[in-house]
């Protein structure tokens, strides 16, 4: 077991990082953070902030030389550079678990491999993989195969031409070609699990998105019982089959009530923001506790709850790029009964970039939401994209 004041490592230096940091402190640890943005949010509160490359091998050495233990919070560190690093301390997720997570091909075929619904694919590496497509697969997503985020780097496309198109828009880059899904709604599961192979899930929640954005989650899935028990047994089977210690967060469709996995992420998700307010252990305390070999803590939700993204356009009088640059007006969400407001402290707003989200909890479900959409729609939020 690593025990305070230890000091652990973490990869990327954004919101997930930043909430790791705080409750890594909580507990009486101390972190090292390495991001080569030197105002990145996680950076500011780190007790020190490596401003460097992820394949910067003498902040590496630094890094493992100050560190007990390292973990990340951005999917896309190199495998090697995970690698690199468990030559001299525990590092989890390993760098195997993760090169899984990062590329959408080797994903797929994970899932294809262990019996795990996924929705009709097809890798696109040339022009005539597009031609080759399976017809039934349009109308489609284009998504690269790697480095994609909140709906970056995909292209809805309706036909074969429209793939080619886009396909070649995106530089000709690994790519794979999905189906593109009636989605009845959107469901997740957090999850961590220890080295001993113990799994605790938080409850699967269900996730509203924009613009490909994650927008508000809802937790626990308001569905029936048959639906979240199979989304909790197959995030556990992946976690089991990927060897996975750490915080996982598994983000499934639910098509005509059958259940998808679309992808997984190898860090704490965004639609487990809540279990900081919500829940006994919150999903970065388990992240902490997995990491320096504690035991993992209890998942259970006191509350239900709704958390809210804030994005950037709501610093944008009214949400137009062109719109004069102010600070949203915090004072309305402050006056909401059992609301808290998390912001990242980033510097810059930009359309698009997750700047804060907040979490409104209570003992009932029906008027947690609504409040939380009451609040959302009260700071300039609207259903329209803003
Ligand atoms: P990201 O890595 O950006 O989260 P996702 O693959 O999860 O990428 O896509 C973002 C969102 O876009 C999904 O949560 C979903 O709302 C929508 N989406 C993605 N793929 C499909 C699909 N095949 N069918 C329908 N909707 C999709
Ligand atoms: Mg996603």
């Amino acid at each position: 077991m690593i025990l305070p004041p230890a000091t652990l490592g973490m990869l990327g230096g954004g919101q997930l990082g930043r909430f790791f940091v705080s409750a890594a402190h909580e507990m009486g640890y101390k972190v090292w953070v390495l991001d080569p943005d030197p105002h990145s949010p996680a950076g500011l509160i780190a007790d020190r902030h490596l401003v460097a490359g992820y394949d910067d091998f003498a902040a590496l050495d630094k890094l493992s030389a100050g560190c007990s233990a390292v973990t990340t919070e951005f999917e896309n560190v190199p495998a090697a550079t995970l690698d690199y690093l468990a030559k001299f301390m525990p590092v989890h997720p390993s760098a195997a678990a993760v090169a899984v997570c990062q590329n959408r091909i080797a994903e797929k075929t994970f899932l294809a491999d262990h019996g795990l619904p996924h929705g009709p694919f097809a890798a696109i590496r040339s022009d005539a993989d597009v031609r080759d497509a399976d017809a039934a697969l349009f109308p489609a997503v284009l998504k690269v195969a790697r480095f994609g985020y909140d709906g970056k780097g995909q292209a809805r496309v309706a036909n074969r031409d429209e793939a080619l198109h886009a396909f070649h828009r995106f530089g000709g880059e690994v790519c794979v070609l999905e189906k593109m899904l009636a989605l009845d709604c959107e469901v997740s599961v957090v999850l961590a699990r220890d080295e001993g192979g113990a799994v605790r899930c938080f409850d699967p929640s269900e996730n509203r998105h924009r613009h490909g954005i994650l927008d508000v989650t809802i937790a626990p899935a308001p569905f029936d019982g048959s639906l979240v028990d199979q989304a909790r047994s197959a995030a556990a089977r992946i976690a089991e089959k990927l060897g996975y210690v750490g915080t996982l967060g598994v983000e499934f469709f639910v098509c005509d009530g059958e259940l998808f996995v679309n992808e997984m992420a190898p860090r704490p998700h965004n639609s487990g923001h809540h279990t900081i307010d919500a829940c006994v252990t919150s999903q970065y305390e388990q992240q902490v506790r997995a990491l320096c070999g504690l035991p993992l803590g209890e998942p259970r939700a006191h509350s239900a709850a709704v958390m809210v993204n804030l994005l950037g356009e709501l610093w944008y009088e009214g949400a137009r790029a062109d719109g004069a640059y102010r600070e949203p007006d915090w004072a309305t969400l402050h006056a909401v009964p059992n609301l808290r407001l998390h912001l990242y402290a980033k510097h810059h707003a930009r359309p698009g970039r997750k700047m804060g989200h907040f979490t409104v909890i209570g003992r009932d479900a029906a008027q947690v939401l609504d409040a939380a959409l009451g609040a959302r729609a009260a700071i300039g939020i609207s259903d329209d994209g803003h």
